[in-house]
Parts: structure tokens; sequence; C-alpha cells
């Protein structure tokens, strides 16, 4: 038996997103981001208020229900952004996970939905896969140790590094990421990916932060 549960948004009753809660991810807000061909990073929803509460509810409660509707909204978003198209192969590259998150969450969160929408994307006839290729990179002291000074600078430099560099060539790529606070956890993505080879479309994400809250220095 199932329990009873309420939207993930504002806990109305026996919904996982309701409808209001949904509405707020129907945007499709733009923000720049360097080294992709659109020139932006593509947002589903204004990260506050109920949205806000969705997402944290999401990936930081568990409610792994939410990957349903989030990836819908999410494949919905790289339609009407015009980052995926109708007959064009498109891989979608999941932002990476630090191995602590994945240990707290039990597994990579945004692998999960970007799963789901490469299977949503295929019923609308685009030919998506998922290319999980992109792994933090930031280092315990353990193995800073057993990694050369020149490697060390460069992994801390950008903190993401990719995988599989041969999958990445010569592919049409787009990320998929939760959030856009700053945008520097997606530009790092997005070097490391135009770094293998591939070209980025642009970069996909559920919630933007308001661009003043994110440049305050405590984010
Ligand atoms: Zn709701």
């Amino acid at each position: 038996m199932l329990l009873p549960r309420g939207c993930a948004g504002c806990d109305r009753p026996d919904d996982v997103l309701c409808d209001d809660c949904r509405a707020l991810f129907r945007h499709v807000l733009a923000r720049p981001v360097p080294g992709t061909a659109t020139g932006c990073g593509y947002g589903c929803a204004v990260y506050e208020g109920a949205a806000r509460r969705a997402m944290l509810s999401w990936k930081d409660h568990g409610d792994e229900e939410c990957d349903a509707p989030f990836a819908g909204l999410l494949a919905d978003l790289a339609c009407r952004s015009g980052a995926a198209r109708p007959g064009e192969r498109v891989a979608l590259v999941p932002a990476p996970s630090s191995r602590m998150s994945m240990e707290r969450r039990g597994r990579w969160h945004m692998r999960a939905l970007t799963s789901r929408m490469c299977h949503l994307l295929s019923a609308r006839d685009v030919d998506a896969i998922c290319l999980p290729v992109l792994r933090s990179a930031r280092l315990s002291s353990k193995s800073v140790e057993t990694t050369n000074a020149a490697q060390r600078a460069e992994r801390i430099r950008n903190g993401i590094v990719v995988a599989d560099a041969v999958a990445c060539r010569r592919r049409e790529l787009i990320v998929i990421d939760d959030i856009m606070t700053t945008g520097a956890t997606l530009r790092q993505c997005v070097a490391e990916l135009n770094g293998a080879d591939g070209t980025v479309r642009a970069a996909l994400t559920l919630g933007h932060v308001p661009e003043r809250a994110a440049d305050r220095p405590s984010q």
C-alpha cells in the first residue's frame, strides 16, 4: 500500500508535484554559458519559493518520485529551447557528483534524471543517449600524495574531468545539471567536454538561482 504524500513543492495532498508547482518549471530561462554553441544555459524555473522547496526535497531529502516529473520538465526544456530537435542525435551529459554526495544520496541523482530524459526525448524522435563521462575530481588528501604536482594543479584548477574522452569526440552534447548558481560548475563541465573534442550545444538545468543572489560572496 502506498502512503499518502504531499506535493514536493507545496505539500498539497496526493501529488508528487502538483500542477501549480509544475507550472513554475515551464519557463525557458537563459543565462550565458561560454563555450556552448548556443552560448546559453537554459533553466526551467527560478530557484526560489515552491520550486526551490521541490528541488531540495528531491535533491537533499531523497524524494526520488520527483525524478519522473523533473525529467519530463527538462525534456520539455530541451525541446523548447531548441537544444534538442527531432531527427537529430545528441548525447546528454549529466553533471558529476562528488563521491561524498553520492554516498550521502545513495546514487548519482543527475545520472538517474538524465537517463529518464533520454527515454522521454527518444519518444519525441530525438536520438538521445545518456553519456555519463564527467567526474568530480575533488581530491582527498590521500590521493593528493599519489598524484604528481602538474596533474594535481590541473585537477584542482578544473575540479571536473572527462573519464572517457573518446566517447565525446565529434559528438553533439548537452550538459544537464540541477541548479545553476554562478555558472562556474557548468563552465567547467563545458570546458572539459570541449577539451575532449565534443561540441556542447547548451547546458540545461532545473533551477536558476537569481543572478543577484548568485553573485553574493556567500554563495
Ligand atoms: Zn505543489
